[in-house]
């Protein structure tokens, strides 16, 4: 029986290199049926990597069959999941957000507050002395960039330096070089209707009662994606309408200076003047120096709800 092995949804690239690694893992440590899978589309910085290392992307599923076995890795909540979760049977779970699942039997769960799943994986093969490849080095350490934009993130601790210096020389890659265009690979929207834009990274978080989407965009340019923004607030708007939320947050996050220009509509619109300090212009403000959802808005939103 197959181990389904996948991260969350409207994957990025720590999910999608974690399930490719993580897979690789268990074969090397005799589960031969374990295989990466995915729950969305691949994004463009995710693109430019496989591209790079020539590496095919996890197929592609939506669902798991009652019973299946499944490995999660990048989320813990069944909200983020593959549909009928619930009726799986969760093995192990290799992660970096806050717990939000229950399961019926006892599991395998590594949980680190660490910049990325793939430092835990990192740490994983050195303690099954499995060995770390060329290749599995570049996959782990696209995704301590990614999801670190570059150990820029406040969310970066010293086990994600140290593994990504390490796997660089691995890799034999100059990683400062190559995240900066991986990241900008990631940056480039033009291929992608306003739709698509406003749900490329779109979590559903509730505030406590607020109920919110916070949907994130790298750039280059934050001024460049202003371009869009008549079209962007028509979208929310919608979006807004369809979910009946109280809030949508667009951060439009600016990988150089490591800044976010953050769009806000909805009736609660002002929870993000209160918790930043800041006047919304036109629906939108500068928050300076945040860059990450997971420790810079999330617990901020929260406490101010
Ligand atoms: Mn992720
Ligand atoms: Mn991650």
């Amino acid at each position: 029986m197959v181990t389904y092995i996948f991260g969350h949804k409207s994957p990025d690239t720590d999910t999608i290199t974690s399930s490719i690694v993580m897979a690789n893992l268990e074969r090397e440590l005799g589960n031969e049926d374990a295989k990466a899978y995915r729950l969305g589309n691949i994004n463009k910085e995710t693109e430019y990597i496989l591209n790079y290392l020539d590496i095919e992307a996890p197929e592609l599923i939506e669902s798991v069959e009652d019973d299946a076995e499944v490995i999660l890795v990048d989320h813990n909540s069944p909200s983020e999941s593959a549909e009928n979760i619930e009726n799986a049977k969760i093995t192990k779970v290799v992660d970096h957000h806050k717990i939000a699942f229950n399961t019926a039997h006892p599991l395998f769960a590594r949980l680190e507050p660490v910049g990325s799943t793939q430092t835990i994986l990192y740490k994983l093969y050195k303690e099954n002395d499995v060995e770390i490849t060329k290749e599995i080095a570049s996959l782990m350490l696209s995704a301590i960039i990614s999801d670190t934009l570059l150990l820029k993130s406040p969310t970066t601790t010293e086990d994600d330096k140290k593994a990504l210096k390490e796997l660089a020389e691995i890799a034999e890659l100059d990683y400062e070089t190559y995240g900066l265009d991986m990241l900008k690979a990631g940056t480039d929207l033009s291929d992608f209707s306003i739709e698509e834009i406003l749900a490329l990274d779109a979590k559903q978080i509730d505030f406590k009662d607020v109920k919110s989407i916070v949907n994130q965009v790298n750039t280059a340019s934050i001024e460049d994606v202003l371009e869009m923004k008549d079209e962007l607030e028509k979208g929310i708007e919608e979006i807004i309408e369809r979910e009946g939320l109280d809030l949508f947050m667009l951060l439009i996050t600016d990988i150089v200076n490591s800044n976010s220009q953050v769009l806000v509509l909805g009736n609660a619109a002002d929870l993000v003047e209160k918790a930043y300090g800041v006047k919304l212009e036109d629906n939108t403000a500068l928050l300076e120096g945040v860059v990450s959802r997971k420790k810079q808005v999330v617990p901020i939103m929260t406490e101010n709800a």
